[in-house]
């Protein structure tokens, strides 16, 4: 109702609020000489990818963003270039924020907002014992691009939320496995992979091949960061109509809750092996 121009901005709400907020550092989540414009969009999108994962839809967002005194007047002009066109494309506002500069690196700290459907929001916490796990997409080796160029999979959760009963959902920010586990903690189970319905990007078998490194392309799909896919537990005669009902997204089968906690992959002789949770962690001392 009210956006930038007064001391804060005036937001309509109706029913339940979804809010997330996400901070990118030059040095850390993106190299020194990015393209802000890259910059820019990714601080929206990373958010609207957490917004998707709650399956809620985008209302607006707000910008905090922190600017090398040098430079900072285009630097600030390419950052919003980026981050307004993603907006534009998702039909949201951006209603405010705060611009400083200081004698230090880009950072910026996007939060979104966004409003639950009917269905309510979808949580890490709903996975039962029998539920399927779809992941959308493909996954590794986003490094090589994706991570900028990613696409947040807000209308694709929004189609899957409306179309089949959901009982859980996270995005992969950090790693399949760890977001996985995160899941199945908060849901208080576990889950049996079958790691040969992993999808597997061309960036991850790029990867792999560049690197020659004995990490395969299929480990890269399982542990790296930032594809910003959906993982999503759903009781088996949903997760059939979903498949069946041509998603808008490639929509993969990849294994299935069980009572017993951890995460396992299921060997050819039918017994299950641990498969650790591997991909990306801050560090904290
Ligand atoms: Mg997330």
């Amino acid at each position: 109702m009210v956006g930038i121009g007064d001391d804060a901005a005036v937001v309509a709400t109706s029913g339940d609020a979804v809010i997330t907020t996400d901070m990118l550092m030059e040095g850390v989540d993106f190299e020194p000489g990015t393209d802000p414009r890259r910059v820019g969009r990714k601080s929206l999108a990373v958010n609207l990818s957490d917004l998707a994962a709650m399956a809620a839809e985008p209302v607006t967002a707000f910008a905090a963003v922190a600017l090398p005194r040098s430079g900072g007047r285009a630097i600030a002009e390419q950052l919003y270039e980026g981050l307004l066109a993603l907006a534009e494309e998702f039909q949201i506002t951006l209603a405010g924020g705060d611009t400083n500069s200081w004698n230090g690196p880009l950072v910026i700290s996007v939060t979104a907002v966004g409003r639950v459907t009917t269905r309510g929001p979808l949580l890490r916490s709903g996975a039962r014992p029998g539920d399927v796990l779809l992941v959308t997409g493909e996954l590794g080796g986003s490094i090589l691009g994706h991570h900028f160029d990613f696409q947040p999979r807000v209308r694709e959760a929004l189609w899957l939320h409306a179309a089949a009963e959901l009982h859980a959902g996270i995005d992969v920010s950090d790693g399949l496995t760890l977001d996985l586990a995160r899941l199945l903690a908060a849901s208080g189970c576990g889950a049996v992979l079958d790691l040969d319905q992993i999808p597997v990007s061309d960036a991850a078998r790029q990867l792999a091949a560049d690197r020659a490194d004995g990490i395969s392309a299929r480990e890269h799909a399982l542990s790296d960061g930032e594809d910003f896919e959906l993982v999503i537990a759903a009781p088996p005669a949903e997760a059939d109509r979903l498949l069946a009902a041509a998603p808008p997204v490639r929509l993969t089968r990849i294994g299935h809750c069980v009572a017993r906690p951890g995460l396992w992959q299921a060997a050819r002789d039918g017994n299950w092996e641990p498969l650790l949770p591997h991909g990306y962690e801050h560090q904290l001392s």
